[in-house]
């Protein structure tokens, strides 16, 4: 734990008792803070109580003994009004963050020059901060893993030289921590999402640009136009100590770390293209099929490169990668049938992905639908052998593969991995997989994207196990 020693002595108000919540508040109360908290669901305040925080409703409570509220990213600073709590803030000229803020400001106390990497984007962020991680901890470093991803910040080792802090932030993180400044910030991708939270695309962007704007190092994608612009602008009024490197996926850059077929570079400022340098090959790298994963071991591989990490650290680290659950994660194998786990993909976008990463695929999808369906993967549909549909979409995506890729109705997950199961062991090509990419949300029949690849996971486990058993 790091505990927070700005507070202490003093009052705050937090609001949100999920993990990071009650993680937030025990940091808090260990640097000497009194913590009032409070949270709308029962179990939340429970189990605080349990936790021994000081649980108090605070629409009924002085205001005026708090000095700071620190919020859940969970609800909203800005859009589409802000949380009652904020408004009760801000109407006392209170300052209102988050639990990165509170780490980075214990960074400033405790050891400024920590090295401390935070990465975000719309997509791959998760991945990225796992994959830095990995290599890190592969190469002997102390890394810690956490913020948007498993553990809480402020549950984490606190900053020190001697270790790295490898922080996944959201949006909404962001947003509550005013003096984010790492030592290598990192800026991926930007598409449209939860525009709900943020009102425009403009300060969805602006808000990303933040986590870059304040880093010693920046590392931004070149590869879609609103990072493109974000780079331009950062690079232009960088100050002496910062440095802005660009990064690519698609393309050999003037300068800057890209990908040139499978192999990761690194070409200095004004030096030829034939003098770039490779840093490391993505070739076997199992965990990162697609193109979008050579996107995010890009950025890996350059973050870890800034932190001093040998060539042969990096490449080490990226082939050892065990990838992450859920997210095109090879769960099985039955004979020559490959079964992959993406529940994560809960739209389109992200189902096209694993999509792009196969042939013959024995497809299962559905769930609750979103927007637009999967009327956007057409493209993708001669790689799909057959579909087996579950879930409240189903007619939906019955209609869109309709005369075009053969279909079954099949309600539930289980009766879907056994009948795509059975017809893959049939094939004749010798590739073909048994591939959980939804499309969907998994809400109808399960609690979490997590749930519905867990179930999947030891669907195909077990019939793995019972066909081996068959044959000994
Ligand atoms: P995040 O943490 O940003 O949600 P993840 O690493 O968990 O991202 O990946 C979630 C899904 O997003 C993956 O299953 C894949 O479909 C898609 N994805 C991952 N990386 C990228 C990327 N660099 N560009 C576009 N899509 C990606």
């Amino acid at each position: 734990m790091t505990p927070v020693s700005t507070f202490n002595g003093r009052s705050v108000a937090l609001f949100g008792l999920g993990g990071s919540g009650l993680a937030t508040a025990k940091a808090l109360i260990a640097g000497g803070a009194n913590v009032t908290a409070w949270d709308d669901s029962e179990a939340g305040r429970a189990k605080a109580v349990a936790e021994k925080i000081h649980v108090e409703d605070l629409d009924g409570a002085d205001w005026s003994r708090f000095d700071a509220l620190i919020l859940t990213p969970g609800a909203p600073l800005t859009h589409p009004v802000p949380h009652w709590t904020v408004q009760r803030a801000k109407a006392l000229d209170m300052e209102v963050i988050g639990d990165i803020e509170l780490f980075c400001r214990e960074r400033d106390e405790l050891a400024g020059g920590a090295p401390f990497v935070a990465i975000t984007g719309t997509n791959g962020k998760s991945t990225t901060t796992a994959l830095i991680a990995h290599i890190l901890s592969q190469a002997g470093r102390d890394a810690q893993l956490g913020g948007n991803i498993g553990t809480p910040i402020l549950a984490l080792e606190p900053p020190d030289d001697a270790r790295i802090h490898v922080i996944e932030c959201s949006s909404f993180q962001i947003d509550l921590a005013p003096s984010l400044a790492p030592t290598i910030g990192i800026l991926i991708n930007l598409t449209p999402d939860h525009l709900d939270r943020h009102g425009t695309m403009e300060h969805y962007a602006a808000v990303k640009e933040r986590l870059v704007a304040g880093a010693e190092i920046a590392l931004v994608g070149v590869d879609d136009a609103y990072c493109h612009a974000i780079g331009a602008r950062l690079t232009q009024r960088a100050l002496p100590n910062q440095r802005v490197a660009p990064v690519s996926a698609e393309r050999a850059l003037d300068w800057g770390f890209y990908l040139d077929g499978d192999n990761i570079m690194f070409r200095e400022k004004d030096h030829p293209l034939d003098e770039a340098e490779l840093l490391c090959s993505l070739k076997g790298a199992r965990a990162l099929r697609g193109a979008h994963n050579a996107q995010n071991a890009v950025f890996a591989a350059a973050a870890c490169w800034e932190l001093g990490l040998e060539d042969e650290e990096i490449a080490r680290g990226l082939l050892g990668f065990p990838g992450l659950p859920h997210r095109m994660e090879e769960v099985a194998r039955l004979d020559h049938v490959l079964f992959v786990n993406d529940s994560k993909a809960t739209n389109a976008d992200a189902a096209s992905k694993a999509l792009a990463s196969y042939i013959d695929i024995y497809w299962i999808i559905g769930g609750k639908a979103k927007e637009g369906g999967i009327e956007s993967l057409r493209a993708f549909f001669p790689l799909v052998v057959k579909a087996y549909l579950i879930g409240e979409a189903s007619d939906d995506f019955a209609r869109t593969l309709e005369g075009v890729v053969p279909y079954e109705h099949c309600g539930t997950l289980e009766v879907a991995t056994e009948r795509a199961a059975r017809d893959a062991a049939a094939s004749k090509t010798s590739t073909p997989v048994v591939l959980l990419s939804p499309a969907c949300a998994s809400y109808d029949q399960f609690a979490n994207f997590e749930a519905r690849g867990d179930a999947f996971r030891g669907l195909a486990q077990k019939l793995a196990a019972s066909v081996q058993g068959d044959a000994s």
